[in-house]
């Protein structure tokens, strides 16, 4: 028998299209975890679920994408040496995180086998573990000077997906990026690079001229990671690439809103995604994405709505997941938003606007419950309820 979920009494559908941001429905109903069917309640069969969950108006939205983390092994960063800090971060809404690149990994092997083994081994362990319920798309192995085309139609036969972020490894010249970012494309492999000053000792600076010339099909962290590049070349990198704009939360903020008002004035703001780019020297934050959003759209003066779209369809669609949209076909991946309680808000996206928190009442991975009231957010003042 299929597993059949009916969500009903939704107050707002948050569709995570940027096009269309906000949908005229107050139902969704997902079978065996892929959505099948969003609308009005009386339009959709809701027979025979096997669970359904009361929204209690409280607002749907996709599941939020973090699309710049630095994943180990299991629930643990040796960053900050932390446990469970992927489960933390679902319970700020996040329910799928791409690597870019198992980097804080000690002894990263830096040798071409080594490094293909640890992407390998990466892409296998956390497909097959999600921590709390968060889906980690890891095995991103970082460019080293030596590689050859062989090497990344392996990796993509392996599994590997995605590259960590170019200019980490011993790769860091435009030249020697480029060959190597196209060879990665060429076996459907995506790439990220590294913008702005060394993110931590022994890592190194890469100007828009290196970005630019590498090409990889996400420019990561364009408001660096911590030290952003200046002003002129950030706007430049806007401008002259038509690659996806990462800004992320472990990064300079005023460098992010710059990217996010220029990719707004050049009409191009499919192209902002953001991401957190945790576990970092800050820390984890596991509320990072949604602070993203509500600073993104308090400062940046951009509608709540559109600011959800950055977390979610936008990062699935640059990223090529099935995930971060509400609509027919796309994984029943959600996340419950309501107004923080005591929030001046006059309502969600009003709060969000003003600059305070969502309130997270559920997260849903792939069509089941993976949490209730978030243990982490301030608390929704309405939570949705699982009546059967
Ligand atoms: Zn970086």
């Amino acid at each position: 028998m299929p597993n059949k979920l009916v969500i009903r009494n939704i107050g707002l559908v948050l569709s995570g299209d940027l096009d269309r941001p906000i949908l005229d429905a107050d139902t969704v109903v997902a079978i065996d975890g892929v959505i099948q069917a969003v609308g009005k309640e009386k339009d959709i069969d809701t027979s025979d679920a096997t669970t359904t969950v009361d929204a209690k108006g409280t607002s749907l939205a996709p599941g939020l994408i973090d699309s710049h983390v630095h994943p180990v092994c299991g629930d643990w960063t040796p960053r900050q040496n932390q446990l469970g800090w992927i489960d933390s971060c679902l319970h700020g809404g996040v329910t799928t995180m791409v690597s870019a690149g198992e980097v804080h990994t000690p002894g990263r092997p830096k040798d071409i086998v080594g490094l293909k083994a640890m992407a390998i081994f990466a892409q296998r362990a956390f497909h097959a573990f999600r921590p709390g319920g968060v889906k980690v798309y890891a095995g991103a192995p970082v460019l080293e000077q030596g590689m050859v085309e062989d090497d990344f139609k392996e990796l993509a036969a392996s599994g590997v997906k995605f590259l960590g972020e170019v200019g980490l490894g011993s790769v860091k010249d435009g030249v020697t990026g480029r060959r190597m970012v196209a060879w990665a494309r060429k076996y459907g492999i995506q790439s990220t690079i590294h913008t702005g000053g060394p993110s931590i000792p022994g890592s190194s600076l890469i100007d828009k001229d290196m970005v630019l010339e590498t090409d990889a099909d996400v420019i990561g962290h364009v408001n660096g990671g911590h030290t952003a590049l200046p002003d002129s070349q950030i706007k430049e990198l806007c401008e002259r690439s038509p690659r996806a704009l990462e800004i992320v939360h472990n990064g300079n903020e005023r460098a992010g809103l710059l990217a996010l008002r220029t990719a707004k004035e050049l009409r191009q703001m499919h192209r902002v995604i953001l991401g957190t780019d945790s576990p970092a020297g800050s820390g984890v934050q596991p509320l990072g994405i949604l602070r993203m959003i509500s600073m993104l759209s308090s400062l940046g003066e951009i509608p709540a709505e559109i600011a959800i779209c950055l977390a979610t369809g936008n990062t699935a669609k640059m990223r090529n997941l099935n995930c971060g949209l509400i609509a027919a076909g796309r994984e029943a991946s959600f996340v419950f938003l309501d107004t923080a309680q005591q929030s001046a808000g006059k309502n969600l996206l009003d709060s969000i606007q003003k600059g305070d928190l969502a309130g997270v009442g559920m997260v849903i991975t792939d069509g089941l419950i993976t949490i209730q009231r978030s243990r982490n957010t301030p608390p929704a003042t309405r939570v949705p309820e699982v009546v059967k």
